[in-house]
């Protein structure tokens, strides 16, 4: 794979944007890589600025579920656009995108749009502390929340792959705040609201959690996530900012049927554009301001552009009955790459949700992190490598999940197998 211009333009990138990206995982160091740039993305293909032509399945980190720049989302944008990018005023497509989140979201009676993930669960901790008066938050060893300060305690993802469970720049006294408990461990929750139960505002859960591979839930797990929140009067937070719109229309929360009281949003819902929300009971969200106490604000939110954008890639997957497709596409690739590890004699774990998939480089079962982190981290280097030579990009890291778009077909993930068949002879 040709590299000369990439090389370059990092090069240039390390002088004056710190570590040459703007997001950690971008710099390629789980892979002892560095990264390529890219000129152009369409369909499930993107092109660096070398001119190697890649089949995606990182999707920019979960959002184009359609694909890269599909028609309906760039008509969009273009026809928002022409009539003003910004206004700072309400607009109609902030309604529109309102009410289909209510109409697609089990638990949500009311939404507010944000920029981002980070800033959709950051403004829900707060908005369950406002409400319950409390200070405590509980969160979970590998679940991925952004780089919200009192969640940034032992994260999994960049966090993670950085080998710091913890952010330089948190105060003790945030962190003091959180209390972190491995994933899975109902019991372990038991004992911490026996303990705690009446300080506890929150507890914030990854549907399923996506950042650190993909783990789910034990049987029962989430259900005694929101009985004993429940029981003690704290605020269930889903965070769906990668499952919301990605693994069904409602989400997780309609393929477990499960109502947390608030449910964080982002990626898919943004159509490729900076876009979170956060939403969920009525009695709760009116705690916001204007109507409430709890201070939460963005020049930038309810943007026409990235309204339309959204609302664009949600009705376009409702058309083409995108949910049941890429169900068709997942279960290709689960069947391909199950037959590939027996023929191999691999006993490796690939955990699968419609489009959203994770192969492990471990034969431990994958429940919470210290299971996920058993994974052989020179084979998956050594597989990554090598399927990016064969013109597939996997995500530079062994903690990350895989998306397929309905842009994917059976020809491409066919071609995928066979990378895979000759990626997995090398590890
Ligand atoms: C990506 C992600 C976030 C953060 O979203 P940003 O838009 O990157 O700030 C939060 N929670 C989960 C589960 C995520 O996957």
């Amino acid at each position: 794979m040709k590299t000369d211009k990439s090389k370059q333009l990092f090069q240039k990138a390390k002088h004056v944007i710190p570590g040459g990206v703007n997001s950690p995982v971008r710099a390629f160091r789980n892979v002892d890589g560095e990264p390529f740039f890219v000129n152009r993305a369409k369909g499930c293909r993107i092109e660096d600025v070398d001119g190697n032509e890649l089949i995606d399945y990182v999707g920019t980190w979960g959002p184009a579920i359609l694909g890269h720049a599909p028609e309906c989302v760039t008509e969009a944008v273009t026809k928002a656009a022409a009539a003003g990018v910004s206004f700072g005023i309400p607009n109609p497509y902030e309604v529109e995108m309102a009410e289909l989140i209510v109409d697609w979201v089990p638990s949500v009676e009311k939404v507010r749009m944000v920029n981002s993930g980070t800033e959709a669960t950051m403004s829900a901790i707060r908005l369950a502390r406002g409400f319950t008066g409390r200070d405590k938050v509980v969160k979970f060893v590998g679940c991925y929340h952004g780089h919200v300060d009192s969640l940034l305690v032992a994260a999994g993802s960049g966090a993670l792959t950085h080998g710091k469970p913890d952010s330089a720049g948190v105060p003790a006294g945030f962190a003091a705040e959180t209390i972190t408990l491995p994933y899975n461990n109902l019991e372990m929750l038991r004992e911490v609201f026996e303990k705690w139960g009446d300080e506890i505002a929150a507890v914030i859960v990854e549907s399923y959690p996506a950042n650190a591979g993909l783990i789910f839930p034990v049987e029962g797990f989430l259900r005694g996530l929101r009985e004993l929140t429940s029981e003690y009067g704290s605020v269930f937070i889903f965070d769906e900012v990668m499952t919301g719109f990605r693994v069904a229309k409602g989400g997780v929360q309609e393929l477990e049927g499960l109502i947390p009281d608030l449910t964080a949003m982002g990626k898919v819902i943004g159509g490729g554009l900076p876009v979170g929300a956060f939403g969920g009971k009525a009695e709760i969200m009116d705690y916001l301001a204007p109507d409430g106490p709890v201070y939460q604000a963005g020049t930038l939110s309810g943007n026409p552009l990235a309204m339309a954008a959204g609302l664009a890639q949600l009705r376009e997957m409702e058309r083409v009955d995108g949910y049941a497709r890429l169900e068709q596409l997942g279960a290709r690739l689960e069947q391909g790459v199950r037959a590939l590890l027996a023929e191999k004699g691999l006993d490796y774990r690939f955990n699968r949700v419609g489009s959203m998939f994770c192969l492990f480089f471990t034969g431990e079962e994958i429940v919470d992190l210290d299971s996920v982190m058993t994974a052989d981290k020179a084979a998956f280097r050594s597989f990554f490598t090598s399927m990016l030579e064969q013109g597939v990009y996997m995500a530079p890291s062994p903690y990350e999940t895989g998306f397929i778009s309905v842009a994917h077909g059976e020809l491409e993930i066919d071609r995928t197998l066979e990378a895979m068949a000759a990626s997995l002879a090398n590890v």
